[in-house]
């Protein structure tokens, strides 16, 4: 063993997760796994080739290197989708390959254009339209002029599908928002549809939006955070439970994160423990290094504050999180040893740690913990 901790992907909580997502949907709405962000710290190529195991046949993605790395992963085996950055030297690969991509501006239909004549081979696009996030999309200003233009360009432009984003669905306090966005959708469709063009797909749905607002999940449903076996937030997580009989959670955590002790030591009383002052042995103690800190992804705002699981008993950290270490107290587990297991997130015979633990010690969201976990983790996956 090289790495100081490794990250293991369970294929039997992924395949639960994506039963439980196709049972809630309905057989008609398709699943879009969301895997950008490094497949939301799961790392891309493991986490596609375990979801392409459970079924999962269509990607999304921000950029055209994520896409690049699906495409180097399961070939042909699954449409790739790309939601945000494709520059102009990917356009061609892009096309070339059969990867679709979002369209939000003018500029990028018209190189598309000029790629696919080049090559000979329509781009499959999908109109992004500005329903009140204000970030990426078309307004209904600029609709008429593009509808215009994608009637005259049918050789070139394969319109797949329309979609937008909710600007914070996972949120009740977005509440009126995000029902102004879903019915701006609805009339900025209307513009396409009297003009006779009719799109394949109509998607808007994330995680949240599709808890929330069954109505958003149309033909297909961008899932991200879910399948990995977390919520979007608390709220959206109480919606759906206030919605069943059985209160019981429906997901299952795909990651797990561990490392093991690498050194113990006794420590008198009164004295500090790590940099500064920042923790003081108020009696004597027996202390844990681990070799995680924020170069890991440890966030050093977990310092006094996270917990590691060892000899199945939750151990705080004192002191800061260093760049590669912590100290954890095992005061508490006489025959620790270095070597022991430590976990960072997951199990230890039912005892756990999990992700929002980290989002109430650390004020990080569990999309963010996530995507820090740094890709030279070793990744390993686990039926
Ligand atoms: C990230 C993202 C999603 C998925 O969001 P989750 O909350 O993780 O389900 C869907 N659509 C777009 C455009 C995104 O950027």
């Amino acid at each position: 063993m090289y790495e100081s901790s490794s990250i293991e992907l369970s294929l039997k909580a992924l395949r639960n997760n994506i039963r439980f997502l196709h049972r809630l949907m309905g057989k008609d709405v398709k699943i879009s796994s969301v895997v950008k962000g490094n497949a939301y710290g799961h790392g891309i190529a493991p986490f596609v080739k375990i979801a392409s195991k459970c079924g999962i046949n269509h990607f999304s993605v921000f950029s055209a290197d994520e896409a690049l790395e699906i495409k180097n992963t399961l070939h042909d085996n699954a449409t790739i989708m790309i939601m945000g950055l494709v520059e102009q030297e990917s356009l061609q690969w892009a096309i070339a390959n059969d990867i679709e991509f979002f369209v939000f501006e003018k500029k990028r239909l018209q190189e598309a254009i000029k790629v696919s004549r080049k090559i000979s081979k329509p781009a499959k696009i999908h109109i992004e339209l500005e329903t009140g996030m204000n970030r990426t999309g078309f307004s209904a200003k600029e609709l008429p002029a593009i509808i215009k233009f994608l009637k005259t360009k049918k050789q070139n432009i394969h319109l797949k599908g329309l979609c937008t984003h909710y600007a914070g669905a996972e949120n009740i306090a977005n509440y009126q928002r995000v029902k102004n966005q879903v019915e701006a959708f609805q009339q900025l469709k209307q513009m396409f549809i009297k003009e006779n063009i009719e799109p394949e797909q109509l998607h808007t749905a994330c995680s949240a939006a599709s808890i929330m607002f069954p109505e958003t999940r149309m033909d297909m449903v961008r899932i991200g955070i879910m399948q990995y076996g977390l919520w979007s937030s608390p709220e959206t997580f109480m919606h759906y439970l206030n919605s069943q009989r059985n209160k019981k959670d429906p997901l299952k955590r795909v990651i797990a994160w561990k490392s093991h002790v690498m050194s113990v030591k006794q420590v008198s009383a009164g004295d500090f423990i790590g940099y500064g002052s920042v923790f003081t042995a108020h009696e004597k103690m027996k202390v844990a290094v681990i070799p995680v800190g924020y170069a890991q992804g440890f966030s050093r705002s977990l310092g006094n504050h996270g917990r590691v699981l060892i000899h199945e008993k939750l151990c705080p950290v004192v002191g800061t999180v260093n760049m590669n270490m912590m100290v954890v107290d095992v005061s508490e587990i006489p025959q620790v040893q270095k070597g022991d297991e430590a976990v960072m997130i997951g199990n230890q015979n039912g005892q756990q740690v999990t992700v929002a633990s980290f989002s109430e010690f650390s004020n990080q969201l569990n999309y963010e913990l996530l995507t820090r976990l740094p890709p030279n983790i070793p990744r390993k996956i686990i039926s």
